[in-house]
């Protein structure tokens, strides 16, 4: 299957099958799709030199693979192209508090994708990849601010991670003791959700007076993050 023919149904391997807690998985494409969109930031997980190594990092996607890049000296990203990684992406949405212990969890939505990274190098893909990066954590800003010039380009690795084999976990609703023996215990049980919103852009203290922010900034105010 090629990048273009990715399936709305993601393909059950060996590593995306779910095992424990199976009611919370899904290998449904379009809630992947969903959850990459609401996020900018994933875990990179490498292991270099024997070694595991977990490295957070903005991400842009473009529904069939995964942009990531850093400094062409990131010792993670230099292991990265031939070598399997497992990317995460997570967003938390709420803390179950239940009657025991045992039971509290988190209300959460995640994303594990699994592969071998491809080293961009093409030019076209290379720009068209950083332009997905740079909008996937703000629409509109690469328009706006001044865009890789050939130094920044060559200092700059950028990888793409095929999104064909990945999976989803969400978790949703209140804690799951509510009609068993500790329903008995009286103390209070429940969900305390957990929403991150966008502040108000704050200037740099350097700005020239009377240089206000894009509105594609303001407009990002108040509302939700992930
Ligand atoms: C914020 C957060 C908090 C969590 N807290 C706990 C906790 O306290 N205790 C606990 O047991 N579990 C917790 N989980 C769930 C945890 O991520 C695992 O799904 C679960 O523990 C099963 O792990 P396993 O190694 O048995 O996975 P397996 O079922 O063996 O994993 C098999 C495959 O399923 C897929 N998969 C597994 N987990 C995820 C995932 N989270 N997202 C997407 N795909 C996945 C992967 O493709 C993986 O290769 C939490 C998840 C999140 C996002």
């Amino acid at each position: 299957m090629t990048n273009d023919q990715l399936s709305s149904a993601l393909p059950e391997t060996d590593r995306t099958r779910h095992r424990r807690l199976r009611e919370q998985g899904s290998l449904d494409r379009a809630q992947l799709d969903a959850i990459l969109e609401a996020g900018f930031i994933c875990h990179v997980g490498v292991v270099i030199d024997g070694t595991p190594m977990v490295v957070p990092t903005v991400y842009g996607s473009d529904g069939r693979n995964l942009y990531f890049h850093g400094s062409v000296a990131s010792r993670s990203l230099l292991a990265s192209p031939g070598a399997a990684v497992c990317v995460t992406v997570t967003h938390v949405d709420g803390l179950v508090l239940a009657r025991s212990v045992f039971e509290h969890g988190v209300n959460y939505r995640s994303a594990m994708v699994h592969g071998v990274p491809r080293l961009v190098a093409d030019p076209d893909e290379k720009w068209a990849g950083l332009r997905c990066l740079t909008e996937h954590a703000t629409p509109g800003q690469w328009a706006y601010a001044r865009q890789p010039n050939r130094k920044e380009l060559a200092a700059t690795t950028l990888l793409a991670l095929s999104l064909e084999e990945a999976s989803v976990k969400i978790r949703t609703g209140g804690p799951d003791d509510g009609e068993g023996p500790d329903a008995a215990l009286g103390n209070w049980a429940g969900v305390l959700p957990l929403a991150a919103t966008w502040g108000a852009p704050e200037p740099d203290p350097r700005l020239p007076e009377g240089v206000e922010p894009p509105q594609h900034i303001v407009n990002r105010s108040n509302t939700r993050a992930s």
